[in-house]
């Protein structure tokens, strides 16, 4: 039986979701659209099979077909990134960085991340997390002009002895000097981990530098540039092979999903074609032209800009808070989400910044134009924030934009 006949709530609440999608200005840096091709593989019947284990070391029978498909999505991710061992079972970010942890570490040694306020993620230690109980985080920052500060990081390297030096962020817009970072990481004996959840699209169509070839491992999440379905990924040295596919499996994850690892597959073989590159190149140029636009209006960007696919910007200055312009923009069609600044003085619930980028806008097709077109709205509804009127005339406008843009045209459910 069909969704629509067989459970007419959900499949109401999917057709707005999917209106919301087809309406609204998405902003949100993690987010992107999938390809109609990536949708069927994650809804293929991949979903009723049990294959606990790796290819051709299964502990259920009747692997052969979800076999070749994992095959296929390890052999093109190894592809895209110069890998020499990859992991595709990790179910998210997350539960792939803990895999990486348990993969090269023991409870109670020393990581040596980034300070969250200047761009690190959750996973990185965060105090409400479970690794921050079984790991000893040490924090690291970026410097007052914006780029990380290697210098101090060699300091604390020095300092601390960590067993683990850990860089790649979720709301920092700069490239990070992977040999550097190596180098201090082999001075103290560390392992090297790269976590480029946000930017494994850029680096994989060649965008930004890559750190797989150089590091002792590298997560991703495959759901934000990479464009795949919702889902993660361990990239690693032969060497760590083994740890890492224990640590997954039966370290941390029984059954692999097989229909995302479909759906892995097949986004991998787009990001592989010659229009992925320009889609990428598009990405960093559509966020360029947003630096540019804000800039021209004074507001001020943390890390001085962006050499990725994302802003971060502080509007304290604007006279209201990163709450306060994530609800205006929601009024006015614009999704985007509030964000810690460097050294924030307010609360996470309300900080001082807003966190924007180009990645799902560029997949519809939007280019310089309607970024300049884009970046105008988001002054206005900033200025005028409390002003219901403008924030509607606003989304009215937004509407016009993206219906001319076509978002799963014919799709419906
Ligand atoms: C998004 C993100 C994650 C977590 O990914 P989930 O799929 O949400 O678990 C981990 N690390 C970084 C740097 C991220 O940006």
């Amino acid at each position: 039986m069909k969704l629509a006949a067989y459970d007419p709530d959900v499949s109401a609440a999917l057709d707005r979701e999917l209106a919301r999608e087809r309406e609204g200005l998405e902003l949100i840096p993690s987010e992107n659209f999938v390809s109609e091709a990536v949708l069927e593989a994650l809804g293929s019947v991949a979903t009723n099979k049990y294959a606990e284990g790796y290819p051709g070391k299964r502990y259920y029978g009747g692997c052969q077909f979800v076999d070749e498909i994992e095959t296929l999505a390890i052999g093109r991710a190894k592809a895209l990134f110069g890998a020499e061992h990859v992991n595709v079972q990790p179910l998210s970010g997350a539960p792939a960085n803990l895999a990486a942890y348990s993969a090269l570490l023991k409870p109670g040694d020393t990581i040596l991340g980034m300070d969250l306020s200047h761009g690190g993620h959750l996973t990185h230690g965060h105090p409400v997390t479970f690794m921050a109980g079984i790991y000893a985080f040490v924090r690291y920052k970026t410097a007052p002009d914006g780029t990380l500060d290697y210098d101090h990081l060699r300091t604390m390297a020095l300092e601390h002895k960590p067993r683990m030096i850990l860089v790649g962020y979720s709301a920092y817009s700069r490239e990070i000097d992977y040999a550097k970072v190596k180098a201090i990481a082999d001075e103290v004996g560390a392992f090297a981990m790269a976590d480029v959840a946000h930017i494994a699209g850029l680096i994989a169509a060649g965008e930004m530098m890559n750190p797989v070839p150089l590091f002792d491992i590298v997560t991703t999440t495959t759901h934000k540039t990479l464009r795949g379905p919702r889902g993660g990924m361990i990239l690693c040295k032969a060497a760590h092979q083994k740890a890492v596919d224990k640590a997954v499996f039966p370290g941390l994850q029984g059954g692999p999903h097989e229909n995302v690892i479909a759906a892995k597959a097949v986004a991998f073989k787009e990001a592989l074609e010659p229009a992925f590159k320009e889609y990428a190149r598009q990405v960093r140029k559509n966020a360029k032209v947003l630096e540019e636009e804000f800039l021209k209006r004074g507001y001020r960007l943390c890390f001085g800009g962006t050499d990725n696919h994302l802003l971060l910007i502080d509007v304290t200055q604007r006279g209201l808070t990163g709450r306060q312009a994530q609800h205006s923009l929601d009024s006015a069609g614009i999704t985007v989400n509030k964000n810690a600044v460097p050294d924030d003085p307010r609360g996470p619930m309300d900080p001082s910044g807003i966190r924007l980028g180009t990645p799902a806008i560029t997949t519809r097709g939007m280019k310089e134009g309607e970024m300049r077109t884009i970046a105008g709205w988001i002054d206005e509804a900033i200025a005028h924030h409390e002003d219901e009127a403008t924030l509607s005339r606003i989304k009215g406008d937004v509407k016009v934009l993206t219906d001319r843009f076509p978002l799963y045209p014919g799709l419906s459910y």
